[in-house]
């Protein structure tokens, strides 16, 4: 009996795999695995939910309009250059999706977010993927992974897993020099974490190439919500317009993001905490031979001895209640990605993984 027929390379996707989040057996479990604000939420983030539920009746803005003008207020944008997403995942499919199909290539790095290989698939497109050099994005790679049929080149800074971050000049090199048909994703999610590094903000204002894409996930502590936004072109956010549902982000999403946005205390004391504790945690674990590069991001790539060693800690950490991330199908086998924590949190993991380097096995 003949059967539905699924598109091509809808079957080469795998699944998204998600940070693990709970370790059977083991009480007072902290979650380091997918890079959440250790914070929480605004307190006015979740005011504003409680109050934006009484109306849950209604449909929401049909575009996010209040959102937007949040946001262009905040960042000085202009609003309509802005598209909400729900999570930048759902702008990076459709950009993929506006831009990319069957025949076309789709352009990312060695260590790439691995939502952009799942996008390509999902649009028909072939992934092509660039070497990174020692874990730092490589603009000349990308250059000379370029051809006639590139329609869009994804490129994450900071990166995750890798936590490094590229110079604003070297995006503008690569924006210049790249085919002028394809369109550049600068995946912003931990820019706000990244000290010196302005973003994409303005390659993104001044050329019809590039999109910069960020999300409240992270700093703002709201990756249960769902919002993500992109800058760009207007031509550009007319394409992410016409192909997002309507109505896509609800009320309650709408008005967290914006208390969120609004609650500048909060997300300061947040990057504070970050850059103090990601210090902290680097040079714990240096102090137990464990290495990482200087992180841009809310997370330190841990780097060990070899594969066996990196499951080995993880298990051994797992084993303890502490959930972090292995990253072997980010091609980096060797390496696990931890969450910058509350101090608590970091204290135990970088406790843990001490008494690991010294024969601690789970
Ligand atoms: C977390 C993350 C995102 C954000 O995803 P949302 O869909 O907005 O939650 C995007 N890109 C990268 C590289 C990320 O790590």
């Amino acid at each position: 009996m003949t059967k539905p027929i699924p598109q091509p390379g809808i079957l080469d996707i795998a699944l998204y795999q998600g940070g693990a989040s709970s370790a059977p057996g083991v009480s007072n479990v902290v979650k380091l695995s997918s890079n959440e604000n250790p914070f929480g939420p605004s307190e006015a983030a979740v005011k504003a939910v409680a109050v934006a539920a009484h109306q849950m009746h209604r449909y929401p803005e049909i575009d996010g309009a209040s959102l937007r003008a949040a946001l262009a207020a905040h960042y000085d944008l202009d609003a309509d250059r802005i598209a909400l997403g729900v999570g930048s995942d759902e702008i990076l499919s459709n950009i993929c999706n506006g831009y990319a199909g069957p025949g076309d290539e789709v352009i990312y790095t060695e260590h790439g977010f691995s939502m952009y290989r799942i996008c390509a698939l999902a649009s028909g497109a072939t992934p092509v993927v660039v070497p990174e050099n020692q874990r730092v994005v490589d603009v000349d790679n990308i250059l000379a992974a370029c051809t006639d049929k590139t329609r869009v080149i994804f490129v994450t800074n900071p990166g995750n897993p890798t936590g490094t971050f590229i110079p604003v000049s070297e995006l503008e090199r690569l924006a210049d020099a790249m085919p002028a048909q394809a369109v550049l994703v600068i995946d912003g999610a931990y820019e706000e974490y990244a000290e010196g590094y302005e973003g994409g903000a303005e390659l993104a204002a001044s050329r019809p190439n590039v999109v910069m894409t960020r999300t409240f996930s992270k700093l703002f502590g709201l990756g249960g919500m769902r919002v993500g936004w992109a800058y760009a072109d207007r031509a550009i956010i007319d394409v992410l317009n016409r192909l997002r549902n309507p109505f896509n982000l609800s009320t309650i999403a709408i008005e967290a993001a914006k208390a969120a946005l609004a609650d500048t205390a909060h997300t300061k004391r947040c990057l504070t905490e970050n850059a103090r504790l990601r210090a902290w945690l680097s040079g714990a674990l240096e102090a137990h031979g464990v290495m990482s590069d200087r992180s841009g991001a809310n997370f330190v790539l841990a780097r060990f001895d070899d594969e066996d060693e990196a499951n080995a800690c993880e298990d051994y950490l797992r084993s303890q209640g502490l959930l972090v991330r292995r990253v072997a199908g980010y091609g980096l086998p060797n390496c696990l990605r931890i969450t910058v924590g509350d101090e608590p949190s970091c204290r135990r993991v970088a406790h843990a993984i001490g008494a690991f380097k010294g024969g601690a096995r789970a």
